[in-house]
């Protein structure tokens, strides 16, 4: 068996295993990275965020052509070359994929393909073959889709986010299970490349996470996309009848109802992938749901041994990988620093997108604290307006005595790119004032979190004026 020596070994090469790999390398120390695929990037980059967004972007091209016909422009019904729309995802992998390659070589960072497991609390073995003993290591595993076994009948019909970026046809009847992140992305693909997409939630509400005043604007226009959105359903049974699949769904008030789909998509979450990694041999407990349990600096209970990202607790978004793992190498070197954020982004990329950082309505009622809410609905920007997409929201929760920033939530299109914005005036500390008092570019739709926050003294220029 080869015998590798490494200061720093990261287990998993996703957005937070590479982040981590190519600092460590940056600050001098000897890095090996191990991934059980021959590619770098996770899921994230070869089966998760960068396919999705492809794919979304395509979703975006035919929705707009759709919509020409308000703007003066009509276009024909799209032809869909499906082989073109998967083409333009994988080329866009493979670029990213390469550069990656270049720039973990630049750093002299070997690179172990296979599977890695942990035989003690300084050494791990890849497929049996490769030992690698080591003063240091960071566990990015990362996670896998949840497949309950209600679902798993042994159907190819039956596909998780993976199975549906493969784009292997456009089915006439897709039903999606879970109206979460997933769910809702992937159905606005496949509802613009043609498909009848049912969704089923569970609970009460789509992305039950996220700010209902933002959910409202996206639900209003996914129910003209989807031909159904039925919350507070379970999907009680699957079977494969023929070329389809069978499903029985049960209402909110019991009753039963079948309906046959083409194909299925389960999105209901997902698992952080810390089984078969021999954590109990490195002294490693996981806890009750799976996740390694971390002190603020990333490390586990185990001097030597880091871990970040999906595998350390939610949220499960490839940016907080990234973040911790950095943390978690500058703590191996013995620098002074700790996780300690305001806020971690989220961005629910559909039409219109959904992005907020911070406290959320919602938290703030249970948790009791203080909030004053600051509300500017986008039909008063000039640049919406422009784009014919008014329906959008900007809203800010604000400490009512403080005047500070506790969350933004943005509902309309490119609500994402915005939300760097927001990100900084959380992190600054930031009061509405400053937002207010910050001179944003005309026009754009950047400016209504300046009037949103111009609220707060009752002065936004493009809103009714306050009672007196
Ligand atoms: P999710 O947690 O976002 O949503 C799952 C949804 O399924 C929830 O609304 C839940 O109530 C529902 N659900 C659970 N069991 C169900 C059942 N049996 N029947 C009907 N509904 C059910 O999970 P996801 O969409 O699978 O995504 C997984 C994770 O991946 C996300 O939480 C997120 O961390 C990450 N992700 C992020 C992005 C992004 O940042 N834009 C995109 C995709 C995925």
């Amino acid at each position: 068996m080869e015998v590798i020596r490494a200061q720093v070994v990261v287990l998993g090469a996703g957005p937070g295993g590479y982040a981590a790999a190519f600092l460590a390398a940056d600050k001098g120390l000897t890095t090996v990275l191990v991934d059980a695929s021959p590619r770098m990037g996770g899921t994230c980059l070869q089966v998760g965020c960068i396919p999705s967004k492809s794919v979304l972007h395509v979703a975006k091209l035919i929705n707009e052509a759709k919509e020409g016909s308000h703007f003066g422009v009509t276009f024909g019904p799209p032809k869909i070359d499906i082989n073109g729309v998967r083409g333009h995802w994988q080329k866009v992998v493979e670029g990213l994929t390469r550069n990656l390659a270049v720039l973990r070589d630049a750093r002299k960072i070997r690179y172990v393909n296979g599977r890695g497991s942990f035989l003690d609390a300084n050494t791990l073995v890849v497929d049996g073959k490769t030992q690698i003993v080591f003063e240091h290591a960071v566990i990015a595993t990362g996670s896998s889709p949840t497949m309950p076994p209600l679902f798993q009948i042994g159907s190819s019909r039956v596909m998780d986010s993976t199975g549906a970026l493969a784009l292997e046809d456009i089915p006439t009847k897709l039903l999606v299970v879970g109206g979460g992140y997933i769910g809702l992305e992937m159905g606005t693909v496949y509802a613009a490349l043609g498909s009848k997409v049912t969704v089923v939630e569970m609970t009460d509400n789509l992305l039950p996470g996220a700010d209902r005043d933002l959910v409202v604007p996206l639900q209003k226009r996914l129910q003209g996309q989807f031909s159904q959105i039925l919350l507070k359903t379970k999907v009680t049974k699957l079977e494969e009848v023929g070329k389809t699949i069978r499903a029985t769904l049960e209402a909110p008030d019991g009753t039963t109802s079948l309906d046959t789909f083409d194909r299925v998509l389960i999105a209901v979450g997902r698992r952080p992938n810390t089984r078969d990694i021999g954590l109990e041999k490195a002294g490693i407990e996981m806890d009750p749901k799976g996740f390694i349990p971390v002190d603020p600096q990333r490390r586990t209970v185990v001097k030597s041994i880091f871990a970040i990202g999906d595998v350390a607790g939610e949220p499960m978004l490839a940016h907080k990988a990234t973040f911790e793992g950095k943390v978690a190498v500058e703590a191996l070197c013995g620098e002074p620093v700790i996780y300690d954020v305001r806020a971690v982004p989220a961005v629910v990329f559909t039409d219109p997108e959904i992005a907020w950082c911070g406290l959320t309505e919602a938290e703030a009622e249970k948790g009791k604290i203080p909030f004053k809410r600051l509300r500017f609905p986008w039909t008063g920007s000039g640049r919406a307006m422009t784009r014919g997409r008014t329906d959008g929201l900007t809203k800010i929760l604000i400490d009512p005595v403080t005047d500070r920033v506790l969350g933004i939530g943005l509902s309309g299109i490119d609500a994402g790119e915005m939300i760097g914005e927001a990100m900084l005036a959380m992190e600054m500390g930031a009061t509405a004032r400053d937002l207010a008092l910050t001179m944003h570019a005309h026009p754009t739709l950047s400016e209504t979190i300046m009037e949103a926050a111009e609220v707060s003294h009752g002065y936004p220029t493009h809103a009714m004026p306050a009672k007196r």
